[in-house]
């Protein structure tokens, strides 16, 4: 299949998902990531359409997206992969929205970068809806109180909130979840959803689904 044809395959999954949950046409944002794929996949995908891409690291998507934003204007860009302090500067500079504000260090650390560059990513707050120890992200309990923080001593706007479930767990509890949480922050995006979960996660309310091998295929990380 080509990228042309599975973008084509994702988007109608999409499309029908949206119909079933009774949600509108368009309501779901696809973000097409493109980790560890080469700059010539993710201009197979703008040549079929899609504007929308994900990158985890930093450095990664720093080598690959100037080129294609130039070319592009309207291609955008989301930081889905934890972010360490010092690389808020390039990640202010190159991303169009940030998924993963976690902590007070990142969010102070973002907005003195954004204020230093008059350049305002969107920002999402990862949660940790499964709390577990090794995965980055805010506890649900915590995260009402964290956007508000945002808000308030960081000067941030939060735009949404982001969830990667534990792997092995049935998603949707960690979906409505997310969604819940949402709706008590106030805040409206729900980013959710990968390529094994992602009409689940348009069900419960997604509003910006991360699908990376449904679109570029099987990732090879080049390690043994
Ligand atoms: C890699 C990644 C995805 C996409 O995963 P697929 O299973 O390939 O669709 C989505 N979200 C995050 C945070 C990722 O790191």
């Amino acid at each position: 299949m080509t990228i042309s044809e599975a973008l084509g395959r994702v988007r109608a999954v999409i499309e029908g998902a949206e119909e079933e949950a009774g949600r509108p046409a368009g309501s779901v944002t696809l973000i097409a990531v493109s980790k560890t794929f080469p700059e010539a996949d993710i201009r197979a995908a703008v040549a079929a359409g899609q504007r929308v891409f994900g990158e985890n690291r930093v450095q990664e998507a720093a080598g690959k997206f100037p080129a294609v934003k130039a070319d592009f204007p309207a291609v955008e860009l989301h930081l889905i992969g934890p972010l360490q302090s010092n690389k808020t500067r390039e990640a202010v500079a190159l991303f169009d929205v940030i998924h993963t504000v976690d902590r007070d260090k990142i969010a102070a650390a973002l907005a003195k970068e954004m204020q230093a560059q008059s350049r305002f990513p969107k920002l999402l707050v990862q949660v940790n809806t499964g709390e577990e120890p090794q995965k980055a992200g805010i506890a649900p309990r915590e995260t009402v109180e964290f956007v508000k923080r945002c808000r308030e001593v960081h000067g941030l706007t939060i735009s949404g909130l982001m969830c990667i479930p534990p792997v092995g767990d049935p998603p949707a509890p960690h979906f409505a979840l997310l969604d819940e949480l949402a709706r008590r922050s106030g805040v409206a995006f729900r980013s959710m959803g990968m390529s094994s979960d992602y009409e689940t996660a348009i069900g419960q309310g997604a509003t910006h689904v991360r699908v990376g091998s449904a679109i570029f295929g099987y990732r090879d990380y080049g390690v043994a």
